[in-house]
C-alpha cells in the first residue's frame, strides 16, 4: 500500500523492514518507536503515504486519532500509564516525511527506560 520508495514507514508498512507491532488494520499500522522517549513510546502511521499534516485526508486523520483512543487503553491496561502526550512534527522537525502521530506514556513515577524488546514482551505478554 506504501507508494515512496525509499520511505523507511512505507517499507514497515509493506513488511520489509520489520516492526514491533501492536496494531494494524486497513488503514492504519501501529508499532514501537525504536528509539522511544518514554516507556510504550508507539508510532500511528496511516498504510497510504502522506507526507504531513497539510497532505492527510480528513477521514484518514480521524481514524488515527481514534486508533490513538484505543491504543491509550492498551498502554493503560498493560503498562499502567497515568496519561498520554501526542506529538506530530510537521516540516523542519520531521525525521521521517511520512505522516506518524507519536504516543508517548506519561508515568507518575517514571522507571528506568526498557528496551523496546521488553515492552513489547511487556504488552503482549
Ligand atoms: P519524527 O522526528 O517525528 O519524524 O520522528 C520519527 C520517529 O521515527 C523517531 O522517533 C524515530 O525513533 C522513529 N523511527 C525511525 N525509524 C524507525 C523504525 N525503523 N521503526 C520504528 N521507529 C522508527
Ligand atoms: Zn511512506
Amino acid at each position: 500500500m506504501g507508494d515512496k520508495m525509499d520511505c523507511i514507514f512505507c517499507k514497515i508498512v509493506n513488511g520489509e523492514i520489520p516492526s514491533y507491532t501492536l496494531y494494524e488494520d486497513d488503514i492504519v499500522k501501529v508499532f514501537l518507536d525504536v528509539n522511544p522517549d518514554t516507556n510504550g513510546h508507539t508510532l500511528i502511521v496511516p498504510k497510504k503515504h502522506y507526507t504531513d499534516l497539510f497532505d492527510i485526508d480528513d477521514n484518514t486523520l480521524m481514524h488515527i486519532m481514534n486508533t490513538a483512543k484505543k491504543i491509550n487503553q492498551l498502554l493503560s491496561d498493560k503498562l499502567h500509564t497515568d496519561g498520554l502526550t501526542l506529538v506530530q512534527n510537521n516540516g523542519l522537525k520531521q525525521e521521517v516525511k511520512h505522516f506518524h502521530l507519536h504516543l508517548k506514556p506519561q508515568y507518575k513515577n517514571e522507571g528506568k527506560l526498557l528496551s523496546v524488546e521488553e515492552i513489547y514482551k511487556k504488552i503482549n505478554g
